[in-house]
């Protein structure tokens, strides 16, 4: 049994008291948002309400999920912590590394081969550290997640923005960056800033072509990419009762093209019935003890204008299908009105592939739709025109699937079946084509689909829509087609019409699988070692940052002053530097070569104060080469430095070679606690006109740090080339504990620390 069922009773058994005291608190019916989020407060029970959109706020998810490409680094944090295990229950799923190339068995065997040393050490560290390992080929993340881990009133946070997806079984589940992980798997606080709540009522039925897919292409044509940020979109009404969990869990994937923190549905009896068909029976049970605390007050449901920040309606019985994109997931068009745009646009109609399938939308549910239309086209004479494939979630719906003959259905029309993984949905997709350079469309059911996201060819034009919609128009082989007016000339010469799809939500035989790909870990972990190659170029060992020595900081060379954005991809880019985000130093080679040199304009080009001359090198070469000497250096930099993402490698690589201060005229407030948590001076100008006066050839020290104090700004002391000194204040936003991870040289050897004595 994967899931943790003593840590779900644990969550239930104080339910009804925290959200009693959050009531209280706050003074007014809550809607299921703020439920579950003041049930997750770090310190306990609610002694105060939180403001929505302003107040940040410490929590206690009760799980973590991460995918192989971010959990490398997370992990080798982790094991800086001294833990002997994880302090919530984790999970790591093998997903993001296994490339599309001919199908599945094939695909997966090479991974094996490619990535054998990443998922050795992914594996090893599991086993030792009381992780959940799922193999290469057990499925994706968010899928297993949802069969396996999520539960109602549940908080989790996952390395992987589709986090998300858990919602539709009831829970607040949120994408994070690695260091978040490691907090909690470490035991510390998370902190998010309160979420404001945008309520979606839904209403009516859904029929026909209209599936869940199309309620959030529906939302992101209304809320645009941009419309959720900051806010968690919480979907009630009776119309959500109409729809599957697996559905659900489609609309609360999607919420990140919104931009939304997560979405979350109710508590209902579709969720029931897939806890119940998941082999989840006692957590549902469980679920509805509490049920009352699994969805908003009434008042609320009755007066939502009153309670939500933003509340939008849809009714389901007049929802159309509906096809999003090119290039953004907020480009919605109703179906009716979609041939049109392709004509207007010069979009090219002719379809090339249709994949369906990803976290996204490969439920039985999803499965069984698509291949009704596909056996519909056996069965009408109708040929295929375009390429199409599949990409099952998990293990469990690929066995099921095959074992009721869907997958047989699809592979006589030419459908090819790919492994179990994230494949062209991330780009790992070896697409063979004529010409690279011909404008080009594709269909998905997947997410995300901005240029290049799929095959990295900015002139495919890439379309997203549900399974049924896709399989329709692969059947097709042309976008200006419409499914539910428009024939199509069969083998015979017959104009011939699709029928509406029909799915299955539960197999009638129930799921089944040989070898779900879940790795248990060991019982006692403390005699299993971790699998690292000290030659590996893609893994590395970390080693502990040294603490302060309890001085001022002295003689601190300026390495770059950055000018205008420098955000974290400035400060550690991603693309072909992703292969190496679990080797430290390798991946320190990336160290801000975005960055602007505010005295040359240029980018990776840098004085080197120990050339005699003034040399200019590549900034990482110059930071190493500092470094080599013993001496500190600075980044100084311009206003909101480090906006983005919450990568963790854009604050360990300047640790990591020798950048002991970042001062800035403002900081984006993740990135700077992540400096925080490194361990780094992260310092403002007082006044951010100081920040002219910084020199190419100044030398830096840091004065005041032996009385660190919050609230109590330090001095910087500028030693300009020519001899003269100019001295000014820094601010800071360290708090007492934030101090004591300066002092012992990060968080994570403040922990250790802890454990040890
Ligand atoms: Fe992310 Fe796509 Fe993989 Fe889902 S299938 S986890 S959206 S890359």
């Amino acid at each position: 049994m994967a899931f943790d069922v003593d840590m779900i009773k644990g969550v239930y058994a104080q339910l009804g008291d925290r959200v009693a005291a959050a009531r209280t608190a706050v003074g007014r019916p809550l809607t299921l948002t703020e439920k579950i989020l003041y049930a997750h407060l770090y310190n306990g029970a609610a002694t105060q309400a939180y403001e929505r959109g302003k107040s940040y706020v410490d929590f206690a998810p009760d799980r973590v999920a991460m995918q192989d490409a971010t959990a490398q680094m997370a992990l080798l944090q982790f094991m800086q912590a001294g833990r002997p295990t994880v302090a919530v229950p984790s999970s790591v799923h093998c997903d993001h590394l296994i490339q599309a190339r001919v199908g599945a068995e094939q695909d997966l065997s090479e991974a094996y081969t490619e990535n054998k040393e990443v998922y050795d050490f992914l594996a090893s560290v599991s086993n030792k550290y009381g992780i959940g390992f799922w193999k290469p080929g057990a499925g994706i993340i968010h899928t297993v997640v949802q069969e396996n881990y999520a539960f109602p009133g549940g908080m989790m946070i996952g390395t992987d923005s589709h986090t998300p997806n858990a919602g539709g079984v009831g829970m607040i589940a949120i994408g994070v960056g690695g260091a978040d992980a490691v907090d909690v798997m470490a035991g510390m606080a998370w902190e998010l800033k309160f979420p404001k709540v945008i309520g979606v009522k839904l209403t009516g039925k859904m029929s026909g072509w209209t599936a869940a897919k199309d309620v959030i292409l529906k939302v992101a044509g209304i809320l645009t990419v941009k419309g959720g940020t900051g806010a968690i979109v919480e979907y009630f009404g009776e119309g959500a009762n109409n729809i599957s969990c697996s559905g659900k869990a489609t609309i609360c994937n999607m919420g990140a093209e919104i931009g939304a923190t997560t979405s979350v549905f109710s508590y209902d009896q579709k969720m029931r019935d897939y806890l119940v068909g998941t082999e989840r029976a006692e957590i549902a049970e469980l679920a509805d003890q509490v049920a009352e605390h699994l969805r908003a007050d009434d008042e609320v449901m009755a007066n939502p204008e009153a309670f939500y920040d933003q509340l939008i309606e849809i009714n389901l019985s007049e929802l159309e299908p509906h096809v999003n994109g090119p290039f953004t997931p907020d480009a919605a068009w109703p179906i009716s009105q979609f041939a049109a745009a392709v004509r207007e646009h010069n979009w090219p109609a002719k379809l090339e592939v249709g994949l369906i399938g990803s976290c996204t939308n490969s439920s039985y549910e999803d499965l069984t739709r698509a291949a009704s239309l596909a056996q519909q086209a056996i069965d009408k004479g109708l040929a295929v025109n375009a390429e199409y494939t599949i990409t099952p979630g998990s293990e469990v719906v690929r066995y099921t699937a095959e074992r009721d003959g869907i997958l047989d259905t699809f592979a006589e029309i030419g459908g090819v079946v790919l492994a179990n993984a994230c494949g062209p949905c991330i780009g790992q997709w070896a697409r063979h084509t004529d010409d690279p350079k011909r404008k080009n469309s594709i269909i998905t059911s997947f997410n995300r689909n901005f240029a290049k996201r799929n095959d990295g060819n900015p002139n495919t034009h890439a379309f997203v829509a549900s399974p049924e919609i896709v399989t329709a128009f692969a059947i097709a082989g042309d976008l200006t087609f419409n499914p539910l007016t428009d024939t199509l000339p069969n083998k015979n010469g017959e104009q011939v019409m699709l029928d509406e799809p029909m799915g299955i939500e539960f197999p009638v035989k129930g799921f089944a699988v040989e070898d779900a790909g879940y790795v248990a870990p060991a019982a006692d972990g403390s005699a299993v070692s971790v699998v690292v190659d000290p030659c590996s170029d893609r893994l590395q060992l970390l080693e502990p940052f040294k603490p302060w020595n309890g001085q001022d900081l002295m003689g601190l060379k300026l390495l770059i002053k950055a000018q205008g954005k420098c955000t974290t991809d400035h400060i550690s880019m991603a693309g072909p530097w992703l292969k190496y985000r679990g080797h430290l130093d390798n991946i320190s080679n990336n160290m801000l070569i975005g960055a602007i040199n505010a005295y040359n304009g240029e980018a990776n080009s840098v004085k080197s104060q120990l050339v005699r001359g003034g040399g200019y090198d590549e900034v990482p070469k110059v930071a190493r080469t500092y470094k080599a000497a013993g001496l500190g250096s600075v980044v100084v930099g311009d206003e909101n430095y480090g906006e983005g993402s919450s990568r963790e490698h854009a604050a360990m690589e300047p640790r990591f070679l020798g950048v002991q201060v970042v001062l800035v005229k403002s900081f984006a407030r993740i990135h700077e606690t992540n400096l925080k948590k490194q361990g780094m001076l992260a310092l403002t100008f007082a006044n951010k006109e100081d920040y002219e006066r910084i020199e190419e050839d100044d030398v830096l020290d840091i004065i005041g740090l032996t009385n660190f104090t919050p609230g109590v700004p330090l001095k910087v002391r500028l030693t300009h080339k020519d001899g003269s000194t100019y001295t000014f204040d820094a601010n800071h936003t360290y708090n007492e504990g934030q101090i004591e991870w300066f002092k012992a040289g990060s968080a994570l050897n403040l922990i250790r620390l802890q454990q040890n004595q």
